[in-house]
């Protein structure tokens, strides 16, 4: 039987993400929140994992009371049980604290539901984008923790050892280590199912589980929220957009060529190389 928890965040929807141009920031009014897509590649995952070897799944997040929502989205998915971490002390977390009250609660969550073998994190958010959260969480726990996972080809539950491939820049890597592990999700992972309508059905009157700081009663304060979080924004800005020096050329295919030729012959090779004409002659 496995156990697998799985770390969602929510975030807006950034399709419909504004920049204000006085202040540069993100805004955030009215634009709706989805839960990180990555992380439903994790979800997925853990889903499949659970089918096939037996096990539950429970889901965590931690974020403002709205954060529910995602994790309603979860369970009519099809995990077992949500949390959400939740408590003004909590708020202003850079990637350090947010790790930090993440172990701590996948901790509470042994504690509660039993030994985890499996957590799955997304690979990186579409908003803060940092991609730290998941390795700072293996580092806290100090369990085994393998990234960029593009897929899960092996689980055994007797060596309690699992197969994946691991998406690198020139190929992928096949890996196999012991449980605990955290993985962080690739969108290659699999394809996230659509909610059932059990689940919808289910999810439509599930509850989160709430936890706050009262929940933690060994939480160290200095780690946590704005407090907890060395990470200072210096400055950010919206680069400059500009328009492309293009120009579209007439003619067949061959006349193109031509013209483009003579282009870069005339302009290009003296501006970028220091050609000269004069000196060096045209028959190169
Ligand atoms: C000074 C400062 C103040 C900030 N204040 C806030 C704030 O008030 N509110 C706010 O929303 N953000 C705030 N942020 C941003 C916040 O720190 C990051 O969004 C957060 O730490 C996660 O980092 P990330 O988005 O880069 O996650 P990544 O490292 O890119 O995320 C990787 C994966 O980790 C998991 N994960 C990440 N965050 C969470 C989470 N919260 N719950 C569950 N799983 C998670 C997900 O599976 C995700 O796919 C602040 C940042 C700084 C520097």
């Amino acid at each position: 039987m496995l156990h697998i928890v799985v770390s969602v965040k929510q975030v807006p929807d950034s399709r419909e993400i504004r920049i204000d141009p006085k202040t540069s920031t993100l805004v955030r009014i009215g634009v709706p929140a989805i839960v990180n897509f990555y992380d439903l590649h994790g979800l997925e995952e853990a889903l499949v994992l659970k089918e096939k070897y037996g096990g539950r799944v429970t889901v965590i997040s931690m974020g403002p009371p709205p954060a529910e929502k995602a994790l309603k989205q979860c369970i009519s998915l099809g995990a077992d049980e949500a949390v959400l971490i939740t408590d003004r002390a909590f708020a202003g977390a850079d990637t350090l604290a947010t790790s930090y009250v993440l172990a701590e609660a996948i901790k509470k969550v042994e504690e509660t539901w039993g030994p985890v073998d499996i957590v799955f994190t997304g690979k990186q958010t579409l908003d803060g984008d940092t991609g730290q959260v998941g390795p700072g969480i293996a580092c806290r726990l100090d369990i085994e923790q393998l990234t960029y996972v593009s897929k899960v080809t092996g689980y055994n539950g007797e060596t309690k050892r699992v197969t994946v491939q691991r998406k690198l820049e020139d190929g992928v890597e096949v890996v196999e280590t012991k449980t605990p592990v955290l993985m962080t999700a690739l969108k290659e992972l699999n394809k996230p199912r659509r909610a059932p309508m059990p689940g919808m059905l289910r999810a439509a009157q599930y509850k989160p589980i709430v936890w706050t700081t009262a929940d933690f009663p060994n939480l160290d304060r200095s780690k946590i929220g704005l407090k907890g979080s060395p990470t200072i924004v210096g400055k950010t800005w919206v680069p400059e957009i500009k328009a492309a020096d293009t120009q579209m050329l007439d003619g067949d295919t061959k006349v193109k060529v031509g013209t483009l030729f003579d282009k870069i012959w005339e302009t290009e090779l003296p501006a970028r190389f220091g050609w000269d004409h004069a000196a060096n002659g045209k028959g190169a």
